[in-house]
């Protein structure tokens, strides 16, 4: 806990009260006020965790591995518990890693992460079932890129697929 002086915190009541933000005392304002500067301090720590991975990879410019703790792949997206695989296109499962290694998915999907839609994201967001995806796939009305090993993941990269939204749309 970082200490806030009676002055800052005053300061930060009155900015609250501007932005129609009321405290019911100083205690409750103090809370709020400590949470904020936690949460700065946690952005920061990320931040610096960031240069120093960047910074680790001037001197290795094919990556290192890193600890997943529930990191989010950068392609899959999915929450990652086991070890990942960090370069210049972020964090990655070894799954996606071994993807973007081998070709099967391109690098230029990282510049945008519009770019493509994984099957997981069609079911849950747009409730699209899998044998749905599975079907257009087989008639040929979707080109998959996929994702091998543990967890055998669809891509679908929108350059590649230019009926995506169509199919979207019809569900
Ligand atoms: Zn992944």
């Amino acid at each position: 806990m970082v200490k806030i002086s009676d002055e800052r915190l005053d300061e930060f009541i009155e900015l609250s009260t501007e932005k129609n933000i009321e405290y019911k005392d100083r205690q409750e304002a103090y809370e709020a006020a400590n949470n904020l500067v936690g949460f700065f301090e946690l952005l920061h720590k990320i931040d610096h965790q960031e240069q120093m991975r960047k910074r680790r990879l001037e001197n290795e410019p094919n990556g290192f591995p890193i600890e997943g703790s529930g990191r989010n792949c950068r392609l899959c997206r999915q929450s990652v518990q086991e070890d990942m695989w960090y370069d210049k296109y972020g964090m990655k499962c070894l799954d996606c890693q071994k993807a973007v290694d081998e070709g099967d998915v391109p690098v230029e999907i990282f510049d945008d992460e519009d770019s493509y839609i994984t099957s997981d994201e069609l079911s849950c967001k747009h409730g699209i079932r899998h044998q749905t995806i599975k079907k257009h796939i087989h008639t040929g009305e979707l080109l998959p890129s996929y994702i091998r090993g543990n967890r055998k993941l669809t891509i679908l990269i929108r350059k590649e697929n230019p009926n995506l939204d169509q199919i979207l749309s019809l569900k």
